[in-house]
């Protein structure tokens, strides 16, 4: 019975998604879901991409956290248009928080939303919520068996986003093990390497995603 529920949820899931896909492409607004684990550096990059991204495109963020708002406070800081989705104790977003959240933003202002995912590798890979591209972060300091351990969200992801480069002397990652992990699981994703503190690697990330945006 469990395992019907959960399949059954997720099918659910995947309809919303579908639904929000179809609102985001109505109103032209290119959609990436963000995930890595908790301190991988997903808002730090966020802040990053949005510094190399605002004369282009207008951002909008939306944050999932467990609890608190520090995130949405820090993209509010530089006028970023954010929604906080507290998801009180859920590890994920799933399609209906991300439709609640798409809810309270005037889409007619957007080209690019960005979400950032529950800090979590294990069932953010599960859970469709729209978007139209997948960015899986990996810090440094996080080792580089994590694609092994943790293969879903490697392959359902389009790019690999290894962050924190400028830790890599002071730990033994190998970038070309993740690579040639990340090669296998998805051929067709990019390996970008960023510091994002330093803004290194990312005017290239911000590239590309502008790049991706075109070719919807
Ligand atoms: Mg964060
Ligand atoms: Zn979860």
């Amino acid at each position: 019975m469990k395992l019907i529920a959960a399949k059954s949820i997720l099918k659910a899931n995947d309809q919303l998604a579908v639904e929000n896909r179809q609102r985001f492409d109505a109103a032209g607004v290119f959609c990436v879901n963000m995930v890595g684990s908790p301190g991988c550096g997903k808002t730090t990059l966020l802040e990053a991409l949005f510094s190399h991204l605002r004369g282009s495109l207008r951002l909008a963020v939306i944050e999932g956290d467990i609890a608190g708002s520090i995130d949405a406070e820090r993209m509010e800081a530089l006028g970023v248009p954010v929604v906080q989705i507290n998801t009180e104790g859920a590890c994920h977003l799933d399609a209906n928080m991300t439709a609640s959240a798409v809810a309270q933003l005037d889409l007619t202002d957007v080209d690019l939303l960005i979400i950032e995912n529950v800090g979590n590798l294990v069932c953010t890979a599960g859970f469709d919520l729209g978007e139209h591209l997948r960015i899986v972060v990996l810090g440094a300091t996080e080792g580089d068996d994590k694609a092994v351990k943790y293969p879903a969200i490697f392959q359902g992801s389009n790019a690999l986003v290894i962050s924190k480069t400028d830790m890599l002397p002071y730990t033994n990652f190998s970038i070309p093990r993740i690579t040639a992990d990340m090669k296998r699981l998805a051929p067709d994703a990019p390996v970008f390497q960023v510091a994002a503190l330093k803004r290194e690697g990312t005017p290239k990330l911000a590239e590309w995603i502008a790049e991706e945006k075109t070719k919807r």
